[in-house]
Parts: structure tokens; C-alpha cells; sequence
């Protein structure tokens, strides 16, 4: 019997996520199939991966690239259309199983909170989707009886960790950290980064926004906020652990003392293929781990005081309401100056500091409240850079 193939929407079809997520779809093409691919300004690449995958339609987001974009795909019959808008309305698409979100920051809310309400099971990389709004992404999925499937690799861990697990209580997990290119550096040895040496990460090839993040410790910040939602946890049931091989991929503590880890060689096709594979394991020739090739395996304590943003993150999550939302806010339009040399590596966690100070706590915020924040947040840390 012909199986029916999983149609998979890509938001963010360009970027490190998608572009290997794609390369999964080729392998396995007898089970999945692409529906939609979008990009923000590359229409190149966009345009060669329409002409090889054929889905059904494509988003460019920025709307003087349309004509381009459409004169190249007119022909194939592929259905072109332009603008932000456009990403959440395509996600609605009656064909789409999956949607797999890998857009960066705050760009993913809208088109995953879209998806969800039309019932389509989400593939989630973009993060920050979880960090603004959480709480109102876990109640959507309960009321349109949706799933998360997590592609982080620590959460594609844990996730792995906790299949056959469904009646078993969670004492904890470790959120593993590689640390990022400057473990083991004191504030003084940072003042002067530049950021070049902040995009050279040393385990994982990655977009540039979670590669600063990876650097400044952010990014795992924003992995504890994500795990407490999927896996509905307290800030002490989420421990960080730096652990520079990235060979165990993160852990969970049962009620009787017993852990769980996954392991593996770092490579972001793996969670991306659990994840749309699910609940299978597809068989696959990615190079295997050798134990011998690993006598040791090293764990060690994060650094808060030099790694400001991890502990930020932490007051945020405890905070609650919309001050996670604040956090990602200031932190995009950190790490978006950082890479235009307009602030120094260290002042990223001060500008952050400063607008979870200034900005109005909102406790029980709705859907307007994270807009009305994010864009309150952005003009206060635009300000003050
Ligand atoms: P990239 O920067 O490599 O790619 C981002 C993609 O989103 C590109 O297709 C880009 O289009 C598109 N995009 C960017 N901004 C917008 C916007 N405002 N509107 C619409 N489309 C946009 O990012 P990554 O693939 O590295 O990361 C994607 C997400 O996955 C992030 O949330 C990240 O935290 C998460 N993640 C990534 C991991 C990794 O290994 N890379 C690991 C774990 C999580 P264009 O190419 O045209 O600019
Ligand atoms: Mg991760």
C-alpha cells in the first residue's frame, strides 16, 4: 500500500535550518513531500529550491524581490506571493501536515500562532516563538488539540527522553551548553570582541542571530524559557550544565533518581528528522559516535556573572507575563547592533538589563500585550544603544 506522503510548509526555507531540513526531505522523499517554502530577502536560493522541490507556493517576504521571484517560478505553475502577511495566511493551506518554523526571532509568533488555529502540527526551531509567548502558544495547541514537535537539539533530546515516559513524573533536566566560543573567558577578556570571533561557534554551524546568542549564552537563556513550556516545568526543575563536547544532547531525572540522556555526534539533521518523522526513527548513514573517540566527556558550571544574559533569562521565566517577551525584544535589537559593530559584546546584557527595568510589567498579557511589548521594547532599546 502507498503510504501518504507528509506535506511539510517550511517558513524559513533559506536559513541553516531549512536549507537542512530540505536536504532531509530529498532523503527521504518517498515520506515527505514539500508544500511551501519562504524566504525574507533570498530569492535566489529560494527560487533554485523551488525549482528542485516544486511545492505548491512560496512566500518572499520582502516585496521588492516579488517580481523576481514570480518570473522565475510563473511558468512551473508555483504560486508566488509577497509580504509578511502573506506567511500567515499560506500556513492555512488544507494540504500542509507540518509546518516546520525555522524564521528567526520574534517573526515566527504570528505564522505559528496561524498554523496552530488551523490545525496544523508544528515542527518548532524558532524558539523565540515559546520565549514571548508561551503561555498562550501551550493553551492554543491544547484547544486546536495540536503538537509540538521540538527540532532544538536539547529538546529534541529531552522529547526522546520522555517517549514511553507518558505516566512518569520529570524531577528535573539538564539543558546541556557548549558554552560557546568564549568559555572559560572573564568579563575583562570580552570587552573588546569583535564580532567576528563571536560568529566563529565551535560545535555547530548556525544563522547569525543564535550564533551571537550561542556566544553570549542567550540562546540557552531562551532554551530554559522553551523547555519550561514544552515539557510544562519550574525554573528549579531546569538546570543548565556546560558540556563543550555537545556529545550529550541533554537529560532528564526521574522520580527514582534515574537519568536519561540522548546522545550523538552534533548534527541539526537529526532532530530535524525526528521531528518530522515522528513517532518513527528513520534509518540513516550519518556518521555514528565512537565512545573511544570520547574518553572525556567534560561537565562544568555555567559562568552567570560573565554570562549576564543566561541569569537575565532565568529573572525573566520567574518574572513570567511579558517580561520574556521584553527579554527577546531587547535582545534582538542587541545582537542586531552587535553585528553592525554599534555595541560592544558586554553591553548586549545592559541594554536587556536596563529595558526589563523600564518597560511596564504586564502580568496576564494577551496577544496584544506581546505586540504592544515588543514594540514598546524595540523603540526603548533602539533609543538607548
Ligand atoms: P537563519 O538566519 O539561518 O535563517 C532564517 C530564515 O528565516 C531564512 O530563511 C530567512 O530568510 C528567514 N527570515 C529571517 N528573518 C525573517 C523575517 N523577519 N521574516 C520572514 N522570514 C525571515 O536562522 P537559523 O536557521 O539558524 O535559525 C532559525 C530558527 O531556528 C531560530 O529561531 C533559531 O533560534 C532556531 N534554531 C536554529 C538552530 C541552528 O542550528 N541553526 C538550532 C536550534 C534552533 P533569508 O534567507 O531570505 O534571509
Ligand atoms: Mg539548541
Amino acid at each position: 500500500m502507498e503510504v501518504k506522503k507528509k506535506q511539510i510548509a517550511i517558513l524559513g526555507s533559506t536559513g541553516s535550518i531549512g536549507t537542512q531540513a530540505l536536504e532531509v526531505i530529498s532523503e527521504y522523499s518517498d515520506l515527505f513531500e514539500v508544500e511551501v517554502l519562504t524566504a525574507n530577502n533570498n530569492s535566489a536560493l529560494l527560487i533554485e529550491q523551488a525549482k528542485k522541490y516544486k511545492p505548491n507556493t512560496v512566500v518572499i517576504t520582502n516585496e521588492d524581490k516579488y517580481k523576481e521571484v514570480d518570473d522565475a517560478l510563473f511558468d512551473l505553475g508555483i504560486k508566488v506571493f509577497a509580504g509578511q502577511q502573506s506567511l500567515e495566511e499560506v500556513v492555512e493551506g488544507e494540504n500542509i501536515d507540518v509546518v516546520l518554523t525555522a524564521l528567526v526571532g520574534y517573526s515566527g509568533l504570528k505564522p505559528t500562532i496561524h498554523a496552530i488555529k488551523s490545525g496544523k502540527n508544528i515542527a518548532l526551531a524558532n524558539k523565540e516563538t515559546l520565549v514571548v509567548a508561551g503561555d498562550l502558544i501551550t493553551k492554543l495547541c491544547q484547544e486546536y488539540s495540536v503538537s509540538i514537535y521540538p527540532v532544538d537539539s536539547e529538546h529534541s533530546a529531552i522529547f526522546q527522553c520522555l517517549v514511553g515516559e507518558q505516566y512518569n513524573l520529570i524531577e528535573k533536566i539538564y539543558l546541556t551548553a557548549s558554552g560557546g566560543p568564549f568559555r572559560g573567558k572573564l568579563r575583562n577578556d570580552l570587552l573588546d570582541i569583535t564580532k567576528a570571533q563571536a560568529l566563529k561557534h565551535p560545535n555547530w554551524d548556525m544563522g547569525a542571530k543564535i550564533t551571537i546568542d550561542s556566544a553570549t549564552l542567550m540562546n540557552k537563556g531562551l532554551e530554559v524559557i522553551e523547555a519550561k513550556w514544552l515539557f510544562d516545568l519550574k525554573a528549579e526543575q531546569i538546570e543548565v550544565v556546560v558540556h563543550p563536547q555537545s556529545i550529550i544532547h541533554s537529560a532528564v531525572q526521574f522520580e527514582d533518581g534515574s537519568i536519561k540522556a540522548q546522545l550523538g555526534l552534533p548534527d541539526m539533521k537529526l532532530p530535524i528528522q525526528y521531528a518530522l518523522g515522528f513517532p518513527e526513527r528513520l534509518k540513516n548513514s550519518f556518521k555514528r559516535f565512537n565512545f573511544l573517540d570520547y574518553p572525556n566527556l567534560t561537565f562544568e558550571k555555567p559562568d552567570l556573572e560573565t554570562f549576564r544574559n543566561l541569569d537575565l533569562a532565568y529573572t525573566a521565566m520567574s518574572k513570567g507575563g511579558n517580561m520574556p517577551c521584553i527579554l527577546n525584544a531587547a535582545n534582538e535589537i542587541a545582537v542586531a547592533a552587535f553585528l553592525k559593530d554599534e555595541i560592544g559584546f558586554l553591553n548586549m546584557s545592559d541594554l536587556i538589563a536596563n529595558c526589563m527595568e523600564k518597560i511596564t510589567f504586564v502580568p496576564n498579557p494577551s496577544y496584544e500585550d506581546f505586540v504592544e511589548t515588543d514594540r514598546q521594547t524595540r523603540i526603548l532599546a533602539s533609543k538607548l544603544l
